[in-house]
């Protein structure tokens, strides 16, 4: 370890630097912890000086990107990587994929991609032996810029690694938004123990990154347990000093030739610590089932008061989608639907479920627009679990149903048995109802009034033939009666003399059923006979 250059220093070296290839690169390998074989390597800058001594990124490349130098220095690692794949493929021996990294810096150079394809094809390297490294916190700033790059990579067929994913930058927004087609997480960003909270979080981001199926690959790894954890939690792509530090290309060459290789699988065999983790598989038994025999689901972020809907399956379409594309839904905001005391429900659900590690449920009505439908409100009842948290963001796994017809047909009841008990009030009716599990009596103001019934008869109508109301010699037709419609009858009447007076009324029954058509309550009226 030499003496640390000063800024002045380190700029009137760096053509020389260049030229001389006092910048040179390192390698470190990415390896499958589960099998032991390497799946490919990350190249990193380094420079010896040959008066002061080895100098390490953290010290130069700040001064680099201050002094917008870094894309040369990045165009000549990505040269030298080109090299080392060119001098491995002509010596017959096998390659692994090498990552390089792309500063911010790069990505808002113009140009910056033509240049490395140049170099790429000039060397004739297979671009799938060139994976680029981009960090999370390229997105500052705007993402525009940064997905363009990306698309272009794309499209000129480089698998992109998103590089310290977790470091900060709403990590879960940038996830969503860019198309990368490999995670590093870096161990370093966890603080406390693994397992505790900071392994739950780590779980977590890969059990989402599992729903977006994007493999990852755990940096930073310096002990078996961090690299043993990871592969419990389903993540078996290990890069760190475990394995190996950086080494020189001589060194790194060894090591590809003593280590078996593998392609790295996307998302294969990764260990699934959840059935939910292949939901999102488009191709699994689990998708068949989540789609077709599971009711609808959603994965959704809470942050600051806002609701980021992040997953959905075609089920949640179905129940509660009004015709919207997946696309309309995951960029529409679920409380905007919600009025002031629905969302109050829904975030105290939110809080009991963050609070319980548990299920919480509730039922919440939304209006609802879409391009077909039209406005419309709609009662959905969700079960809510948290799976994950980070600070001040959580994640939630919601099961939803729609309820509104049956929601309707419950407030449609209560509506007719309100008119019908304010009809009574002015007709010369007698109502009452009868709840066949309890075996309670609720009568109308009238009866409380005339006759002396109490608000609730229990064990009814037994009180009512001791009191002397009913006589006693319609016991047994009357009991037959109300067990017929216990049993199922929609409905009941006859003709009894009511009170000590035996005065004939006309008493009539209408049955309401449950859902599953089971009897719950009997409504009953007594008019009258004239004539
Ligand atoms: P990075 O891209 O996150 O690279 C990983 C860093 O972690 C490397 O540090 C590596 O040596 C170190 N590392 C790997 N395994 C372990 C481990 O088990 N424990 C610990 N404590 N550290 C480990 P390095 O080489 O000092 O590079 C630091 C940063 O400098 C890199 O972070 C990257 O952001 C930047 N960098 C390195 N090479 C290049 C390059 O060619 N171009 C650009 N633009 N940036 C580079
Ligand atoms: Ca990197
Ligand atoms: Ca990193």
């Amino acid at each position: 370890m030499g003496r640390q250059m000063t800024e002045k220093e380190l700029l009137a070296g760096f053509d020389q630097a260049l030229a001389e290839s006092h910048i040179f690169v390192c390698y470190q390998p990415k390896m499958n912890h589960t099998t032991g074989r390497m799946i490919g390597a990350e190249a990193l800058m380094r420079w010896n000086d040959p008066v002061n001594g080895l100098q390490f990124p953290s010290d130069f490349i700040p001064v680099l990107e201050r002094n917008d130098l870094i894309h040369l220095a990045d165009l000549h690692v990505f040269e030298e990587v080109c090299k080392f794949q060119k001098m491995i493929l002509a010596e017959g021996g096998s390659a692994v994929p090498i990552s390089f990294n792309m500063s911010r810096h790069d990505i808002i150079h113009e140009g910056y991609v033509d240049r490395i394809e140049k170099l790429r094809l000039k060397y004739d390297i297979p671009v799938k032996l060139l994976h680029v490294e981009i960090t999370e916190s390229s997105a500052i700033g705007g993402m525009e810029l940064v997905t363009n790059v990306l698309d272009k990579l794309h499209s000129l067929g480089y698998k992109v690694e998103m590089d310290d994913f977790g470091s900060g930058y709403s990590s879960l927004n940038v996830l969503k938004d860019l198309d990368v087609d490999v995670i590093k997480l870096d161990m370093r960003f966890l603080s406390g123990d693994i397992g505790g909270r900071g392994g739950t979080i780590i779980s977590s981001i890969v059990q989402m990154t599992k729903w977006l199926n994007t493999p990852v690959v755990a940096e930073g790894v310096e002990t078996i347990e961090q690299a043993d954890y990871m592969k419990s939690i389903g993540c078996s792509y290990i890069q760190g000093y475990l394995y190996s530090k950086p080494v020189t290309a001589e060194e790194f060459k060894e090591k590809l030739r003593r280590t078996d290789h593998e392609p790295a699988a996307p998302a294969m065999d990764l260990i699934s610590t959840m059935d939910a983790g292949k939901f999102w598989d488009p191709n699994s038994l689990e998708t068949l089932i989540f789609n077709n025999y599971v009711g609808g689901a959603a994965i959704f972020r809470y942050q600051n008061g806002k609701v980021d809907i992040l997953r959905i399956n075609q089920k949640y379409m179905k129940e509660i989608g009004m015709n919207m594309t997946e696309k309309e839904i995951l960029c529409s905001d679920p409380l905007e639907t919600l009025d002031d005391d629905n969302r109050r429900i829904l975030m105290n659900t939110l809080k009991r479920a963050a609070e319980s590690y548990d299920e919480e449920s509730c039922e919440t009505w939304r209006t609802v627009c879409s391009k077909i439908c039209g406005e419309d409100r709609i009662c959905v009842r969700s079960d809510i679990r948290m799976i994950g948290k980070a600070q001040d963001e959580y994640i939630y796994y919601a099961m939803v149903r729609n309820i509104t017809s049956e929601k309707k047909h419950v407030i449609a009841v209560e509506e007719s048995e309100r008119k019908f008990r304010m009809a009574s009030e002015h007709a010369n009716v007698y109502a009452w109802e009868y709840i066949f599990a309890t075996k309670q009596m609720r009568p109308c103001f009238r009866c409380i009034r005339d006759l002396g019934v109490p608000p609730v008869v229990y064990n009814y109508p037994k009180p009512l033939f001791d009191s002397g109301i009913f006589p006693r010699d319609y016991e047994d037709m009357y009991y037959k009666m109300l067990k017929d419609l216990e049993n199922g009858a929609e409905k009941a009447e006859a003709v009894i003399p009511l009170t000590v007076g035996r005065v004939p009324f006309h008493v009539r029954y209408t049955t309401e059923f449950d859902e599953n058509g089971k009897p719950l309550k009997a409504y009953g009226s007594a008019t009258l006979v004239v004539d």
